[in-house]
Parts: C-alpha cells; structure tokens; sequence
C-alpha cells in the first residue's frame, strides 16, 4: 500500500489521483485536500462561467472522486490547520497541486489605486469564489483598460462586454451579474505590449469575440504586419491573426468598443484616489525580436483597469520557492524526498486544461519510481485522528454533493448553477 495526499483539487489534483489509480489501482489510498469545501479549483473559480462545455471535464474527476480508492478531503489548509512536515510524517507522497491563484503584480507606478485590479481577483469575483465576493469593481464608469494579450485578458474582455441575455446558460455569478448589468462601459481598451503576431490569445476564444450583441472588436490595420508574413507562424497563432484581420475591417457600429491597442507598455497608473488613466509607452519589436520602448507616450482613459498578466503559486512554509518563477522549486515535480508539484505548481500558468493530464500522470510514475510500498505510514487513519483533535470539519465528497445540489435548486431560470459565494453559505447547507 502507498498512500498519497494530493493536496489542490483543480485539473492539476484530479489528473493526478487518476493517474495514481492507473498506476497502483487498489495498492494506493488516495486523499485530495483542498482548503475550500468545494472541488474542482480552477474549473470552477477560473475558467470563464460563459464557458461550460469547458467545465464538464469536471464529470470526469467525480469519477475519480467516486472511486474506493480517492478520498476529497475539503475545508483543510494545509499550513494552517495542517503542516506540509505533519502530512510527510503521515503519507508516502504529498504533492502540490495547488495551482497558481494568485496575481502577478504589475510593478508600475499606481498599480495599487483603487479601480486597479489583478485577474485572479476580478476572474474570482464573476466565479463566486469565496476570496472575492466582496471586490465590488468600479463598473460605472466609461471605459476599462484590460492588460495582457493572453486568453485571460479576452475572458475578462468579453464579460465585460456581453448583454445580460449573453450569459443565459452561464453560471455567472448573481452579485456579479447584478453588477454588470448596470454598468455603462463604452470602450474596452485591450492592452498589449507586443504586436498582432506575438498574442498568446487562441483562435477559438478570439473569434468570439466577433459574434458579440452589443460589442464591436477593433484593431487598427496600421498595426498588422504584412499579410505574407503569417506563413512563418505556426497554425493556432496564424488562426488568431486571421481573426485580428477580420476586425480590422469591421466597419459596423456597436455601443462597446474592444480596441485592440498593440505595441502599448503601461508605464504607471494615474487617478486621484481612483484610477482615472493608464499612461502607456509605445513599443516596438527590434531586430533582435525584443520589445523597446519607441520613446512615444500617450493616456489612455481608465475607470478600471484589470491586470491580466498572469499569475504565481503561493508559497507554503517549509517548502523551497522559486521566487523569479512564481512557483514551487522542484526538478520535473520532484522538491524534496516524498514531496512533488504538479501543474502550475510545478511548471507555471501555462497550458490549457489537459496539458495537466501528461503532468499528473508523470508525477504518478515518479511516485512508483520513488517510494517502495508499505513504509508503515497510516495515510489517512492518522490524517483523521490529527484533524478531528484540531476541530477542522472536514467536507466528504458526499457533503460537496450536498452542497452542489443546493446550488442547483438555487440557479436562476437556464442556469447549471448559483454557487454560493461565501464558505459559510456552503457549510451552512451541511448543518
Ligand atoms: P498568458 O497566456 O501567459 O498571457 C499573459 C499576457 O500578459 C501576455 O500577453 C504577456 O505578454 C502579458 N504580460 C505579462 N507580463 C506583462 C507586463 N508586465 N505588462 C504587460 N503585459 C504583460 O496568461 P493568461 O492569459 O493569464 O492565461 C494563463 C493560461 O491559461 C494560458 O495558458 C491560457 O491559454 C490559459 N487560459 C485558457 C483559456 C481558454 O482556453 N479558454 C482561458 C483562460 C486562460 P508577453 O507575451 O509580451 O509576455
């Protein structure tokens, strides 16, 4: 017998309970902790509440949840009601899983007036994640600048964006759609510091941003290299900029714009008690493929400002950080004897979803290679007796199911369902 704790329950933990069940089946005890009452970490909080066929995967870890073997362990933080030296003294393997929630600062000046907000913080806000339910973004204003030129920055973008009858089937959150109905936003200014070419948006989410009721996408022509140049690219990039194309010769009129501003590096954030302005250096890519200041600087008129730049691991004590990376240290998932990072955790906010499937797996093989069976330690015979003495009441799988259900029963008319946003809401159905 091995027994496991896989700390985190977003992509990253399940991928790597499943691939712990494939490789040691009914030899390993598989507990996955998380310190929210609820599963799933990023599908639930992270991806975009417009995006459902993308949260489905989650049917795919119930399976694993449900199996003899893996055991959800919510409403425990490890750190706090449990250390990571306690849970090595208890398991075989402890991995992190534990993704990577927290914003990557800006570092420019202004960057933390109000109206100035990270991703992880406005993305939680819309998701009803406990942490942000009390954000309360300035909304009323005329015009947002979003930051970054990845997928996130157009999930932000369009949320923005859309009509209330657009997030029909969604499971948006109701504080924040009450909120969002009544903004005025006229212009989205979507800031990248690099050009059309070096996006890491992907063609599927940036088209949709064409199919917008109230929402127009623009992009200046003069900022598109010459069309000839989209060959050397390779296809899903080439796809992406095909769609900028397409924008740049919109010519319908729609009350919001989404102004694709390329080749724009913020250099600090102005506003008298309140983010009024973004002013931005104009760049360019020289010879070298490097991103230069061109000396040029401009405003950009800003209410908000949403920071979508990517994000970090928070660190855990006694467990070695790479502090330039933004994540745990660890070479291939391994940090120290019987402890490993996978996912974000491990390699960075990069990927889609299923690149953390090959991650979990792997770790699951490093675990086989590394730890014999039977080293005498209880897993989580022991997890329970330390748990229970500390007073922490645990959330069982069958208690989350408790709690999705009432979720359910609450979702507005369409709606898969109106999470509860604070923790006490979801503990208070298990009273
Ligand atoms: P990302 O893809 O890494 O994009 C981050 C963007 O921020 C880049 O454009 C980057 O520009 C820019 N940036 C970084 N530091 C900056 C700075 N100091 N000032 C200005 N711009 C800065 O990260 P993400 O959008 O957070 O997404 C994270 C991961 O989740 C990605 O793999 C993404 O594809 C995935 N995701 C997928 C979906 C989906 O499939 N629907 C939705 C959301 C997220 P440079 O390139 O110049 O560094």
């Amino acid at each position: 017998m091995r027994h496991i704790a896989i700390i985190g329950s977003g992509p990253a933990g399940y991928y790597t309970a499943e691939g712990c069940q494939k490789t040691f089946g009914d030899t390993a005890r598989i507990d996955i902790l998380d310190r929210l009452p609820v599963p799933y970490g990023l599908i639930r909080s992270g991806v975009a509440p417009d995006h459902q066929s993308i949260k489905n995967v989650a049917r795919r870890y119930e399976t694993v949840a449900l199996s003899d073997t893996v055991r959800f362990v919510g409403n425990v933080t490890v750190g706090t009601d449990i250390s990571i030296s306690e849970l090595l003294d208890r398991y075989d393997a402890v991995v992190l899983a534990t993704g990577a929630p927290a914003d990557k600062s800006l570092g420019v000046a202004g960057d933390d007036l109000p109206g100035v907000i990270g991703s992880a913080a406005f993305v939680g806000w819309y998701n009803g994640h406990p942490d942000f339910a009390d954000l309360a973004p300035p909304l009323g204003g005329g015009d947002a600048v979003v930051i970054g030129a990845g997928n996130v920055a157009l999930d932000v973008a369009r949320i923005l964006a859309k009509a209330e009858d657009e997030f029909a089937g969604s499971d948006i959150a109701a504080h924040a759609l009450g909120r969002l109905r009544d903004t005025h936003t006229s212009t989205i200014t979507l800031l990248a510091r690099r050009g059309p070419q070096q996006i890491a948006m992907t063609p599927k989410e940036l088209g949709e941003l064409a199919h917008l009721s109230r929402a127009l996408p623009v992009v200046d022509p003069a900022d598109l290299p010459p069309p000839e140049s989209d060959a050397a690219l390779e296809p899903g990039l080439r796809k992406s900029v095909s769609h900028l194309r397409a924008f740049a010769e919109r010519r319908d009129d729609k009350p919001i714009r989404i102004a694709f501003d390329f080749f724009a590096r913020p250099l600090r954030i102005e506003g008298d008690g309140q983010v009024e302005r973004v002013i931005v250096a104009r760049t360019a890519i020289d010879d070298a493929g490097e991103v230069r200041d061109t000396g040029e600087t401009y405003a950009v008129p800003a209410s908000l400002v949403v920071s979508c730049i990517g994000y970090r691991t928070p660190p855990i004590a006694g467990v070695p950080y790479d502090e330039k990376r933004g994540r745990f240290a660890n070479v291939d998932g391994r940090i120290a004897p019987g402890l490993y990072a996978v996912g974000w955790a491990r390699r960075g906010p990069t990927g889609t979803i299923g690149t953390n499937r090959p991650d979990g797996f792997a770790i699951a093989e490093l675990i086989a290679a590394d730890i014999p069976p039977n080293s005498g330690k209880r897993g989580r015979a022991d997890l329970d007796v330390l748990l229970a003495e500390r007073g922490v009441a645990v959330v069982t799988f069958r208690d989350w199911q408790k709690i999705e259900a009432a979720e359910i029963a609450r979702a507005r008319s369409g709606a898969p369902r109106e999470k509860f946003a604070t923790i006490d809401a979801m503990l208070a159905v298990l009273r």
